[in-house]
């Protein structure tokens, strides 16, 4: 009668079934880690995410690595995986990258979308709006960074695609650590506006929009860097290093 039991399984009901693959694992530990169930700085064990998902740790180890390859998981020889803490230069860097990139992905999609595509857009955006409506920002967090990789598939440039993958994973996280208010994410009525834009064919507008949306998403977050911050060892534990004498 329906084929839909995996999809629906909660997120805290341990799956003992075998079969899972790694891109299911990998889905699911994206999800929570936008969701904020798994902070960025969280142990992920292989062994216990090998018993949760009943598979072997061959296929956990596969899911841990694809997940470093994106940034979202920091790989320590010694000590494991644990849930990446991009810094603050990192979140810099990020944003200055999106920012390259999305206004062209915008343009590109006002020259070029169907009724197909904004059809799936429009409803992406209703999602959002419902997920703020009800407060649940970490559904927030994860489906605003996801209309931003779906304008890229829509684009129908795979590089695009595979490149906002990594920015909005990186970027999701940063918010969750850097944000100022409560409200970080995309800005409300944002993405609505640009989709207006995408609709009427206004390649100029849309590229402006996302320009400036951009710009808001970095205003949200405090970036800057601590200030005073000690720049070596001797300075940070107040010891005023003597000077050696060379005898000669
Ligand atoms: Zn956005």
């Amino acid at each position: 009668m329906n084929d839909e039991t995996t999809e629906r399984a909660a997120p805290d009901v341990p799956a003992t079934r075998r079969g899972r693959s790694e891109a299911v694992i990998r889905a699911r530990l994206l999800q929570a880690i936008f969701e904020r169930r798994l902070p960025p700085g969280e142990k992920l064990t292989e062994e216990r995410l090998a018993e949760l998902f009943g598979v072997s740790r061959t296929v956990v180890r596969q899911a841990l690595a694809r997940l470093a390859q994106d940034g979202i998981v920091e790989q320590h020889p010694n000590r494991g995986a644990f849930v990446a803490a991009p810094s603050r230069a990192d979140a810099r860097h990020v944003l200055e990258a999106r920012a390259v990139v999305e206004p062209e992905v915008a343009h590109a999609l006002a020259c070029r979308c169907g009724a197909e595509a904004l059809a799936r857009l429009r409803r992406h955006v209703a999602r959002e709006n419902a997920a703020r409506a009800a407060g649940d920002r970490g559904t927030l967090v994860r489906l605003t960074g996801e209309f931003h990789v779906a304008l890229a598939e829509e684009a129908g440039n795979p590089v695009f695609v595979r490149l906002l993958t990594e920015l909005h994973a990186l970027s999701s996280l940063a918010i969750l650590l850097y944000a100022r208010g409560e409200h970080a994410a995309c800005p409300p009525s944002e993405h609505g506006d640009i989709l207006g834009a995408i609709e009427r064919g206004d390649a100029d507008q849309a590229t402006r929009l996302m320009r400036e949306h951009i710009a808001h998403v970095a205003a949200e977050m405090d970036l800057s860097e601590p200030e005073d911050r000690p720049t070596d060892l001797a300075q940070a534990l107040g010891i005023t290093p003597r000077t050696r004498q060379r005898s000669r």
